[in-house]
């Protein structure tokens, strides 16, 4: 995938999968605007970008109304703004909400006028606590409209409805991703995520906090095979939803006992309450992904978990031993 310095916007771009996003968007030769209020993300994740002449970054909160924003170039949208860590969510619940929708309408208007292609960076949230399993896109979900997800889950339920009713009403050039469990570095080691709790608490000696009894179950996918599906997404012409995720399916019980022994921590784990509608099991069916986007994940969990790991240990945090949820 290679382009001779078409632009792209990417909002929610100083983030962890955004950084990820605009850094193989640059190495391929687009330019890139980054677009982020640095709600939950941080410049440093782009701080490396910046002698790039390709890249741009403006700071702003996209909930703002349009005509205060400023002058941006007219390519493609991708969308990836929003808090996405429970611990996140439920400290910003009308934040995430607005992003969601106020958000997501100003981000649609702006490819809409340009004439753009639009990608909406959704979450398997959109599922629920699911009762098929594994996950197809044509499930509608399980979700509790009301608990302290739901901030979360209806704003990517909503987001996804105003997408596809931009592409139905104004014929906008729009594609959804349903984005599974992605982990990797950047990750912020307090946003309370899996990965980043259990990497960080093993590196530290700390206990490894596991919520519940451990047997709800995650798919967890690299992120730059999550990328890849992104931007092979993007580029293609579906609208979607689209899966877009690693179907390696393992509890979080086994993955603290992966990461005790990938880090050869004496670390004990240790059980935490779990989290209220905390869903049981995830898993992506990416059939779609596999035949009309020819991609599947490439990057086996214990390489990506030692991938994140090294990262983690070059950029030593405090622990993290509080109940993180
Ligand atoms: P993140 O918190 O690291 O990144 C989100 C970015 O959006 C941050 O940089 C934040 O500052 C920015 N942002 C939030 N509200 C904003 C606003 N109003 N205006 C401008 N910028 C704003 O989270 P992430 O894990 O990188 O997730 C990125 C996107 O992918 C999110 O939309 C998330 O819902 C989606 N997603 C992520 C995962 C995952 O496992 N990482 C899974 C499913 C979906
Ligand atoms: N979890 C855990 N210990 C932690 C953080 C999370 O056991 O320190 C559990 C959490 O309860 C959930 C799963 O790990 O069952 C995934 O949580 P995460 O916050 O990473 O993302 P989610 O998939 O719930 O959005």
């Amino acid at each position: 995938m290679v382009s001779e310095g078409e632009h792209v916007v990417v909002i929610g771009g100083a983030g962890f999968l955004g950084s990820h996003v605009c850094e193989r968007l640059l190495r391929y030769g687009y330019r890139v605007t980054c677009v982020d209020s640095l709600i939950t993300g941080s410049a440093d994740n782009v701080s490396q970008l910046r002698h790039d002449r390709g890249f741009r970054f403006v700071e702003l909160d996209v909930t703002r109304p349009l005509s205060e924003w400023p002058e941006l170039p007219g390519g493609s949208v991708l969308h990836l703004a929003s808090p996405a860590s429970p611990k996140d969510y439920r400290r910003l619940p009308v934040e995430t909400l607005r992003v969601g929708a106020i958000g997501t309408e100003n981000a649609l208007e702006l490819a809409s006028r340009h004439g753009a292609r639009f990608l909406l960076a959704s979450t398997s949230e959109v599922y629920g606590d699911p009762a098929e399993h594994p996950q197809s896109e044509s499930y509608w979900g399980n979700v509790n409209p009301v608990g302290p997800r739901s901030v979360y889950d209806e704003a990517k339920r909503y987001a996804e409805a105003l997408t596809l009713a931009y592409h139905r009403e104004r014929g906008t050039d729009v594609a959804v991703a349903r984005i599974f469990n992605t982990y990797g570095p950047r990750m912020r080691s307090g946003d309370g995520r899996l990965v980043p709790n259990f990497v960080t608490q093993a590196l530290s000696g700390a206990a490894l906090t596991v919520a519940g009894t451990g047997t709800q179950t995650r798919s967890l996918c690299y992120v730059d095979d999550t990328v890849s599906g992104l931007l092979a997404l993007w580029r293609s012409d579906l609208t979607g939803p689209v899966n877009i995720g690693n179907p390696h399916e393992l509890s979080v019980r086994h993955l603290a006992e992966e990461i005790r022994a990938l880090t050869g921590t004496d670390s004990p784990i240790t059980f935490i309450p779990g989290a209220v509608d905390d869903p049981r099991r995830r898993c992506p069916d990416i059939t779609l992904a596999r035949t009309a986007l020819g991609w599947e994940p490439e990057i086996d969990l214990r390489e990506g978990l030692r991938r994140t790991i090294a990262w983690f240990a070059r950029h030593t945090v405090p622990a993290v031993s509080a109940a993180p949820l």
